[in-house]
């Protein structure tokens, strides 16, 4: 007699259906992971790779090019990402700012989990509103109800 009794008869079961619930949640997400794809050639010379807790991060030098081009620059109104999250992969600079960004990124993992297709819309979505409402550019990734949700989960 174990200490859950009776209940180890569901573990297996439970077991089941949390596999099942988790590649219903892939499948969810995957018309945004996809979006991902374009950026396998940056991954090409000296990636890393690693799956955590069902996010696939990737770290490459292409990447970290990319992360800091002038299109996440004027996004952000300084040198760019360190890293940013596309359904369930997640890319970075380096290993140092996955480490720094992952609890941030890991929030719009769920966040996407939350939303499926339509995150990428929600997003633009809600970063217009907030540019539109302080007249700013910059306010679209800072005052972006997205960003503010992962940015209060990092501490
Ligand atoms: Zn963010």
């Amino acid at each position: 007699m174990s200490k859950n009794g009776i209940y180890d008869n569901f573990a297996p079961m439970s077991s089941v259906i949390d596999r099942i619930a988790k590649a219903i949640t892939v499948l969810w997400v995957a018309p945004v992971s996809v979006f991902a794809l374009p950026l396998l050639p940056l991954t090409l010379w000296r990636a890393s790779w690693r799956v955590n807790g069902g996010v696939l991060e990737i770290t490459s030098p292409g990447l970290s090019w990319f992360l800091q081009g002038p299109w996440f620059r004027a996004m952000s109104g300084g040198t760019g990402f360190a890293a940013a999250t596309i359904g369930h992969v997640l890319v970075a600079r380096d290993r140092r700012c996955m480490n720094t960004c992952r609890v941030h990124e890991h929030v719009h993992v769920r966040q996407c989990e939350r939303w499926g297709a339509l995150f990428p819309l929600a997003y633009v979505a809600a970063g217009m509103y907030a540019a539109w409402r302080a007249r700013r550019w910059t306010a679209y990734y800072w005052d972006n109800r997205f960003e503010r949700e992962a940015r209060a989960a990092e501490v």
